[in-house]
C-alpha cells in the first residue's frame, strides 16, 4: 500500500528535502515505512517549531499534516528509515539497539531531521511494539519545548498526535506519535555500534559525516597534532559538559543517561522518566526503574563523563593514540566546573566572578538540601527579594531562619556592588517561574485522556516563556501537591 499523500490542490507544506543522514549509506539504516494508526487526532502542536522547520503555518493544522505526523501518509520526497546503534545501558554493554520505534522521515532543506517516535515496529524493535503511549508522548513534547524555553540545548518537538488504538504496558493505554526535530539524532551509541563490530570504515564515515556537518573546525584544529577525531571528542566533551551544567543549574534529572541516549551534538535527547526537582535533594532518583540510583541528580555530571569515555573508546581506532584520546577527554574536567560555577553565578545575579563565590554557593546548597527546599521556588523568590527588598517570602522557605539569614547577609554584601534593579532583572531572566514538574504534566495527561487537550496547550504556552510572570497561572508555579510524590515514572513508555 502506498502511503504517499495526495497533495494535488492542497496547501503546500513548505517542506523540502535533502539527503542528510541517508548519504551515509545502507550500513547505517534500514528503509521502511511507518505503520499507520486508526483515526488519529491532534494532541498538541508547536507553532514555534513549525517556524523553526519552515513548515507552512496554514498547512500544519490540516488533515494531510495530521496523517503525515501520525505515520499514515508520506509527503513527496520523504524517504523514511530507522538507524542502527548500540550502547551501554545502566553501565552494561547492551549490544545492538537502534531506532526501535523512531522513524526518520528525512532532512529538511534547512538541514533539520524530522523523526516520528512511536510510528511502528522497525528491525531494531527487539521485543517492543514500536509504539509510544499518550502520557510519555505528551511529556516528551512539553519537555522538549520547556527545555528550549529555558535556553537548554534539546531536540525539539513539533507535535503529538493520538489514536485510540490500544497499547499494552503495565495496563492498556492508547498510542501516540511525537514528531521530533533536530539537526541530527546521532548518539554516542551510533559510534559504539561500528566500533564494537570493528567496522573502521563505517566508523570513519560516521565521524567524518559528523565533523563535516556539525564540527567543521575539527578539520583545521591545531590541537592534538591536527588529529580531527581527537578534536571531535574534545568538542563533544565540551558541549556535553556545558549541557550538564545547565541541567544541574535548572534541577533537571534525565533519568536514563545510557550512551544511546547521549546526543553527539550535546542536545538533551530521549525524554523518558525525566523530572525537574521539586525539593532540593542531591541524591534524587527520578526513574522508578533505577533502583541503584546510577542516574541520581548529583551523579549526572560523572555519568556524562563515563559516557564520554565510552565515546572515546569507540573513536579510539580513528584517534590512534591513547594519550591523545585521554587528553581529548580531559577538558570535561575543567569545562564542567567552570560552566557550572558560571550558571550558579548567573542564578545569583553576579555579573562576574569573585573570591568566595564557591563558598557562597556551597553554603547555599547545604542549606537547601538540609530542608529539601523547593529548587525552582527558592530561586524565583530570591530573585523577587532582590527586586523588591522583601526577604520574607524567601525566608519562609526555611525552618532554620538563622542559618538562612546568615547566608542572605553574605549574599547581600556580595550583591551590593551592583544596582539592585540590574541584579534583579538578570536573576528573573535566569531563574524560571515555570518548569515542567511531574504533577503539571500529569494534570495535562489526565485531561488529554478525556480528549481535552487544553491542558497541553496551556502548559506549552507557559513553558515556552518560563521567565515571564504569566499572571493568573500561579497554580502552575506553586508547590507540588501531596499526591505529586506518589507519581512513579519508570522506563515504561
Ligand atoms: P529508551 O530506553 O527509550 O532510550 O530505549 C532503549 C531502546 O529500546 C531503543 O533502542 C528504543 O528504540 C527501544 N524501545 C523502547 N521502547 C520501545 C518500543 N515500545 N518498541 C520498540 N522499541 C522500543
Ligand atoms: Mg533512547
Amino acid at each position: 500500500m502506498s502511503l504517499l499523500l495526495d497533495t494535488t490542490g492542497a496547501v503546500d507544506s513548505g517542506l523540502r528535502w535533502t539527503t542528510g543522514f541517508r548519504a551515509l549509506g545502507p550500513a547505517f539504516f534500514t528503509d521502511l515505512k511507518p505503520t499507520p494508526l486508526p483515526a488519529p487526532y491532534w494532541v498538541g502542536r508547536s507553532d514555534a517549531v513549525a517556524r523553526y522547520a519552515s513548515i507552512d503555518a496554514d498547512w500544519l493544522p490540516t488533515p494531510g499534516a495530521l496523517a503525515v505526523f501520525t505515520g499514515n501518509a508520506l509527503l513527496p520526497g520523504m524517504a523514511p528509515l530507522a538507524s542502527v546503534y548500540s550502547g551501554h545501558q545502566f553501565g552494561v554493554w547492551a549490544g545492538q539497539l537502534g531506532d526501535g520505534r523512531a522513524i526518520l522521515l528525512g532532512q529538511t532543506g534547512g538541514g533539520l531531521e524530522m523523526q516520528l517516535k512511536g510510528a511502528g515496529r522497525t528491525p531494531y524493535s527487539r521485543g517492543g511494539d514500536g509504539r509510544a503511549v499518550l502520557r510519555s508522548s505528551i511529556r516528551e513534547f512539553l519537555c522538549s519545548e520547556a527545555m528550549h524555553g529555558l535556553g537548554i540545548p534539546t531536540t525539539r518537538a513539533l507535535c503529538v498526535t493520538g489514536s485510540d488504538q490500544g497499547v499494552r504496558r503495565e495496563e492498556v493505554e492508547t498510542a501516540a506519535v511525537v514528531t521530533r526535530v533536530a539537526p541530527s539524532f546521532i548518539r554516542f551509541g551510533h559510534f559504539e555500534h561500528f566500533a564494537a563490530a570493528e567496522r573502521d570504515d563505517e566508523l570513519r564515515a560516521l565521524a567524518d559525516f559528523v565533523i563535516d556537518n556539525f564540527y567543521p573546525a575539527c578539520r583545521t584544529t591545531d590541537r592534538f597534532g591536527g588529529n580531527a577525531y581527537a578534536a571531535l571528542l574534545e568538542a563533544v566533551s565540551e558541549r556535553t559538559a556545558a549541557l550538564m551544567a545547565q541541567w544541574q543549574a535548572v534541577g533537571f534529572c534525565h533519568g536514563v543517561m545510557n550512551t544511546d541516549n547521549m546526543s553527539i551534538l550535546g542536545l538533551t535527547i530521549d525524554y523518558g522518566p525525566f523530572q525537574f526537582l521539586d525539593g532540593f535533594d542531591p541524591k534524587h532518583v527520578c526513574n522508578h526503574s533505577d533502583t541503584g540510583g546510577r542516574y541520581a541528580y548529583n551523579q549526572q555530571p560523572n555519568v556524562a563523563y563515563w559516557n564520554l569515555f565510552c565515546l572515546g573508546q569507540a573513536l579510539f581506532p580513528l584517534i590512534g593514540d591513547q594519550e591523545i584520546a585521554i587528553a581529548a577527554l580531559e577538558s570535561y574536567k575543567t569545562v564542567f566546573p567552570r560552566e557550572f560555577e558560571a550558571r550558579m553565578r548567573a542564578k545569583l545575579g553576579f555579573a562576574d566572578a569573585a573570591d568566595g563565590d564557591r563558598i557562597l554557593v556551597e553554603g547555599l546548597l547545604k542549606l537547601l538540601a538540609a530542608e529539601r527546599v523547593d529548587w525552582t521556588i527558592f530561586w524565583r523568590r530570591l530573585s523577587h527579594h532582590v527586586a523588591d527588598g522583601n526577604p520574607e517570602p524567601v525566608r519562609d522557605l526555611f525552618v532554620d531562619r538563622a542559618g538562612f539569614d546568615a547566608w542572605l547577609r553574605l549574599f547581600s554584601e556580595r550583591s551590593a556592588q551592583t544596582p539592585r534593579e540590574v541584579t534583579a532583572k538578570s536573576m528573573l531572566a535566569t531563574n524560571p517561574k515555570f518548569v515542567l514538574r511531574n504533577h503539571l504534566g500529569q494534570e495535562a495527561i489526565e485531561l488529554a485522556r478525556q480528549k481535552d487537550f487544553s491542558g497541553v496547550e496551556r502548559l506549552l504556552k507557559l513553558l515556552e516563556t518560563p521567565f515571564e510572570e504569566h499572571p493568573g497561572f500561579e497554580h502552575q508555579a506553586g508547590f507540588p501537591p501531596d499526591w505529586a510524590s506518589s507519581i512513579e515514572i519508570s522506563c515504561s513508555s
